[in-house]
This record gives structure tokens, C-alpha cells and sequence, in this order.
């Protein structure tokens, strides 16, 4: 949006310097100019719903979660971005955001997940509401999926050792 008034801005500039001529051709540029920029809108919906709820969770090399609670409303698809601000390799600092479904024992299923690299997941996924893959230093990952109905849930990442202090709540109401 900010785009396309400063080339508003310009095209105006340029329109006031030049004779009658080159108006007429600006002025075709203007209406041409929306179309491209509407189809650069569409494309990014293709890739995230309009409608999904949208979470930004970051991590980093202190082994940390930025958010310790992440709320989202009920029905609605969820998009999370898992952001790892580090610089770290993923085999030293790997993240992951791994939503369990409740009544999971979660020292039960990191002890499984550990062993299974790179996603660090049981292969037995009947646990897992949604996942991430393990991103290192300066990467990010996203993916979709529907919010599970109203509760709380948790959330870890199943990178070995860090499911103790890389957790929280993630809460549907
Ligand atoms: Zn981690």
C-alpha cells in the first residue's frame, strides 16, 4: 500500500513537469499499475488463508521461546511462523514447535522424539495435533492448521533437552 502511493506521488511529480503529451501516457500507467499489485496480494493469500489466525513465535540460541502462551479463537485455521533469531547450527540450537494433544506425558514423548532426528518426532504422530520442522540459526518455517477445539494445550520444542524450559501454553478459547 505504501508502495503505491509513493508511486502516486511520483507519477503526480512527474505529471506536473511534463506537456499534455506525456500526461496521457502516465495516466494509462496509473490504471495499469493496480493490476499488478492486486495479483502480488493474491498470490500471498494462496499461501496463508485470509482468515487464519496468525501467530508469530520466536526462538532463539538461550534456548528460549519468546511467548510462553499463545491464545487463539476457536474454528478458525491457525498460521505460525517459527522465527529462530539465533545464529546456532541446527544440530547444536535446532527449534521446533511441536502442539501435543491433551493428556500427553510430556517427558514420555520428548524421551521418544529425541532419538528420531531431523524432526525430532515419534513416528507414532497420534500425539501431535501440528508440527514444525527443526530450523536452525536465522531461519523460519510456517505452516497451517486448524485450532483444535476451546482448551489448553501445550506446546514444546522436542529438540533434545529443551522440552524442559522451551514450553507453554497454547490455549484455544
Ligand atoms: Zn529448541
Amino acid at each position: 500500500m505504501k508502495k503505491l502511493i509513493f508511486r502516486a506521488l511520483v507519477l503526480s511529480i512527474m505529471m506536473a513537469c511534463s506537456g499534455e503529451k506525456k500526461e496521457k501516457k502516465e495516466a494509462f500507467e496509473i490504471k495499469s499499475k493496480p493490476k499488478t499489485e492486486a495479483k502480488a496480494e493474491k498470490k500471498e493469500e494462496a499461501i496463508t488463508p485470509a482468515d487464519a489466525t496468525v501467530v508469530e513465535l520466536g526462538s532463539n540460541d538461550q534456548m528460549k521461546f519468546d511467548k510462553s502462551e499463545i491464545k487463539v479463537p476457536a474454528g478458525k485455521k491457525v498460521s505460525l511462523t517459527l522465527t529462530h533469531t539465533g545464529k546456532l547450527d541446527i544440530k547444536v540450537m535446532g527449534h521446533n514447535f511441536v502442539l501435543l494433544k491433551q493428556g500427553t506425558d510430556i517427558a514420555k514423548f520428548a524421551g521418544t522424539a529425541m532419538s528420531n532426528p531431523p524432526l525430532y518426532l515419534p513416528s507414532d504422530k497420534s500425539e501431535v495435533i501440528a508440527y514444525t520442522k527443526t530450523i536452525g540459526g536465522g531461519d523460519s518455517v510456517t505452516i497451517t492448521f486448524d485450532a483444535p477445539e476451546k482448551g489448553t494445550y501445550d506446546f514444546i520444542c522436542s529438540f533434545p533437552g529443551h522440552y524442559a524450559i522451551m514450553k507453554g501454553k497454547f490455549i484455544v478459547e
